[in-house]
């Protein structure tokens, strides 16, 4: 594939922070930028990486964290479901929550909404938008070839945990077997915290899953 998925592991939170790379232009999209913008923005140096887009799955502290930090270094614009505005106003909160200093919060320049969709690169790539509730109000996956950024909807062997605000477990799991299990069993996730796995793999072995589909 012309594209390129790095992956980096930031933060106390493990959080996986992904650029999506055009390897021929360089041309690049950052997934939930959550950590260690440092760490980021010299990837982004090194490589040489022009960003075009940051967008969210979602806007709890450990996905956000960076944000602020790679629009300032980029003036890439930064993108968000308006259902997770008060979550991203409660970045402070949260901080205080977890007894960590609070990230700035970054202003959002644009709107995510399901079935809107992001173009990059030379290829053109599109980058679809997907609503996935219920780990969050606003959360969403999004989807380009045959890789999916799921957030903490769903994770290799699990799902995102509904016990914080705006979390719902059934609106969750419909989002999951709605929205997620129709892609082919080949497509691959890459989640907000532990390893990538497959679509396939976890219609199989997901615990949480099991009879679903
Ligand atoms: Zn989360
Ligand atoms: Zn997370």
């Amino acid at each position: 594939m012309e594209l390129e998925v790095l992956c980096e592991t930031v933060g106390v939170f493990s959080e996986n922070s992904y650029f999506l790379v055009e390897r021929k232009t360089g041309e690049a999209v950052a997934f939930d930028p959550g950590d260690e913008p440092e760490r980021l923005l010299a990837i982004i140096q090194d490589r040489g990486l022009k960003l075009r887009y940051i967008l969210n799955t979602h806007a709890h502290i450990d996905h956000v964290g960076a944000v602020e930090a790679l629009k300032e270094a980029t003036g890439a614009p930064f993108y968000l479901h308006p259902a997770e505005l008060r979550l991203l106003q409660s970045i402070p909160a949260q901080a205080a929550m977890f007894g960590l200093a609070s990230p700035p919060i970054p202003e959002v320049d644009g709107k995510l909404s399901d079935g809107l969709v992001f173009r990059f690169g030379s290829g053109p790539f599109d980058i679809k938008v997907h609503d996935t509730p219920g780990h969050s109000p606003g959360g969403v996956t999004f989807e380009v070839g045959n890789v999916l950024f799921t957030g903490d909807a769903l994770f290799e062997g699990s799902i995102g945990r509904t016990d914080l605000p705006g979390g719902d477990a059934t609106t969750l799991l419909d989002s999951i077997r709605r929205k997620l299990l129709v892609f082919p069993d080949a497509t691959i996730v890459y989640p907000g915290h532990g390893p990538h796995t497959t679509i396939g793999e976890e219609r199989r072995s997901n615990p949480f899953l099991q009879g679903m589909s």
